[in-house]
């Protein structure tokens, strides 16, 4: 088991290519080298690494299935201008996983400060190698990669030793950033359902 375990946290690197987007300067490129670094050792983290495994166990998905797990450097950005949390090519087992822009993190740091920004990055990278680990067994059943995705993390980040109500508006931002305003879609997921976190 810690074998297996170990495999996949092996398979996670961290990728730049195919070259930097164009229009970005040294700030640019510096400030993804750290956002990807820091999702790298998140990722990897061994209280996140045994969940994963105890994840793959329970849906039968193989250690082997997983070919390689790249954590990649810039923002992807699809043809409507929305971002992209993660993707997977379910024939090659291969994942990436994007982080959110500059522009954006500036943002959200600048009303929610530092801290949570890093609270929320992290949460959205694991969750979205949940949700892509999800499809090599799920393929294009998107519904039921959403619901089981959002199970799954809510169950890794129940079992962290944190307050419920920052839990729930990370959750519900994660989850619920389809709005074009997730900034306050964060607001009001704060002390909105906290009773409703509870008893889940
Ligand atoms: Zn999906």
């Amino acid at each position: 088991m810690l074998e297996k375990a170990q495999l996949l946290s092996g398979k996670i690197k961290i990728t730049a290519g195919p070259g930097k987007p164009e229009g970005f300067s040294q700030r640019h490129v510096g400030f993804y080298m750290n956002y990807s670094s820091f999702v790298f050792r998140t990722l990897r983290r061994p209280s996140f690494q045994r969940f994963l495994q105890w994840m793959l166990r329970r849906e039968r998905i193989e250690a082997q299935m997983v070919g390689a797990v790249d954590v990649k450097v810039f923002p992807f950005r699809r043809k409507n201008g929305k971002g992209l949390a993660g993707n997977c090519d379910t024939a090659r087992g291969k994942i990436r996983i994007y982080p959110k822009t500059m522009k954006f993190c500036r943002e959200f740091t600048q009303k929610f400060g530092k801290s949570t920004l890093l609270v929320y990055a992290g949460s959205r990278a694991r969750a979205a190698l949940i949700h892509e680990l999800l499809h090599l067994k799920y393929a294009t059943d998107e519904n039921r990669v959403r619901e089981l995705a959002k199970e799954y993390f809510f169950a890794f980040t129940r079992i962290k030793p944190s307050k419920a109500s920052e839990h729930f508006s990370i959750y519900t931002m994660v989850f619920k950033t389809k709005t074009d305003e997730p900034l306050q879609v964060f607001q009001k997921g704060i002390n909105v359902q906290d009773s409703k976190f509870i008893s889940i």
